[in-house]
């Protein structure tokens, strides 16, 4: 632990050094985050009063937000989906990188019935319009997308769409940073801290964004939670990808109420918290990865017969009767040492070459979690999904 500490005060000397010279972009950005655009940005978004889903001023705040977003001079698209008996559009605006691995900032535009929604989720919506147009004007290693979501209060659906989208369109997904109901401070501990759900696989994202917190003296401090299906996050959690969930420390009691307004939103605390996306956003947008992993097998969303695929299904998880056959794809610079396979966290075997193959050979009943560890030269990755498992068939040799 204490060669550990040691190594990251020799990293953070080096890097303080190296910005001496010319101020560092991230510092440039984070000086362009303005609390009255901020206010201006919640105050518009309030003003269209309450916007669920499939209503009429939903569609006037999405029309608002894709001119915004044009303005920045970003490339805008909207996605309909329909889900169940709803429907609506997500807005993605692009900042193409230099790559197509891709780095995801989303919150959700629709409102709770009856709530103009400034706080849930126009707090989030308005990190992610200031982030778009402060970002635009600088060029990253990696792609990133701003997302606006409607369909979350109804279950995540319009996130649950688009993420099956980007699944089958083999998306090469780094993360996703949800930020939702972000702007309410009720104590003094409030204002300085931030709630941040995450699994095991996402830890990284986090520990970027407290050493980006420390490192431009943002005033934030996380505050972490394992992860529960919040919001639009899990919709990227359940196809396998890496994601977390922003959130405010204090409780906002006007959340889904009519009195959900800017009066308790507090601007000097969004404007923190959209320095914290911010900054970890272009972190991560010019990060290089050592090593990434990723399960290319099983497929979510599919049934399989041992190893042969039957049919696909709506569902965020692949059903597997019999055997579980499962890959790793590994992606990133540096050199691999093994990939570790687990089951519902136990130690089940290794691979040492590509392809990373591993047949999961245990009895198995319903819903379980397989994982990955790649153990690089320099660091090590996770990869996780759930599937629903049925084998009856006796334990053997894995490869057999
Ligand atoms: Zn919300």
């Amino acid at each position: 632990m204490k060669v550990f500490v040691i190594a990251i005060s020799v990293l953070l000397v080096f890097s303080s050094v190296t910005i001496l010279g010319e101020k560092d972009e991230i510092e440039k950005m984070l000086e362009m985050v303005n609390e009255e655009e901020l206010h201006e940005y919640v105050s518009t978004i309030q003003s269209f009063g309450e916007h669920p889903t499939g209503s009429e001023a939903c569609n006037e705040v999405k029309e608002y937000l894709v001119n915004e977003f044009e303005n920045y001079g970003l490339a805008v698209t909207t996605i309909h989906w329909k889900n169940g008996k709803y429907e609506g559009d997500n807005v993605i605006a692009t900042i193409a990188g230099k790559d197509n691995a891709t780095l995801i900032l989303s919150a959700h535009y629709d409102s709770y019935p009856t709530s103009p929604g400034a706080d849930d989720d126009g707090s989030g919506i308005s990190c992610l319009l200031m982030a778009a147009k402060i970002m635009a004007s600088y060029s990253f290693q990696h792609t990133i997308k701003f997302v606006a979501f409607s369909g979350e209060e109804q279950g995540m659906l319009g996130s649950q769409k688009y993420v099956r989208m980007l699944y089958e369109e083999n998306t090469d997904i780094i993360a996703d940073i949800n930020v939702d109901t972000v702007g309410h401070v009720a104590s003094e501990e409030g204002g300085r801290l931030l709630r941040v759900l995450s699994d095991e696989a996402s830890l990284w994202i986090t520990d970027v964004a407290e050493s980006v917190a420390e490192r431009y003296n943002i005033g934030l401090s996380l505050y972490r939670h394992g992860n529960f299906p919040a919001g639009d996050h899990q919709s990227f959690i359940d196809y396998g990808y890496e994601a977390v969930f922003l959130v405010e420390y204090d409780f906002n009691e006007n959340m889904h109420t009519p009195n959900d307004t800017i009066e308790h939103v507090n601007i000097s605390y969004l404007a923190k918290v959209c320095k914290l996306v911010l900054a970890t956003a272009a972190t991560i947008a010019n990060e290089n990865f050592s090593v990434r992993a990723k399960f290319i097998q099983p497929k979510m969303g599919r049934i399989y017969f041992g190893d042969r695929e039957i049919m696909e299904i709506s569902k965020a998880f692949p059903v597997i009767i019999g055997r579980i056959h499962s890959e790793v794809l590994i992606d990133g610079n540096g050199g691999i040492k093994r990939v570790e396979f687990y089951f519902d966290g136990e130690l089940k075997g290794f691979s040492y070459s590509a392809p990373h193959v591993y047949n999961y050979t245990n009895r198995a009943f319903f819903t379980h979690e397989i994982k990955a560890r790649a153990v690089g030269e320099i660091s090590s990755d996770i990869c996780r999904i759930k599937v629903r498992v049925f084998n009856i068939l006796p334990p053997g040799p894995p490869h057999g």
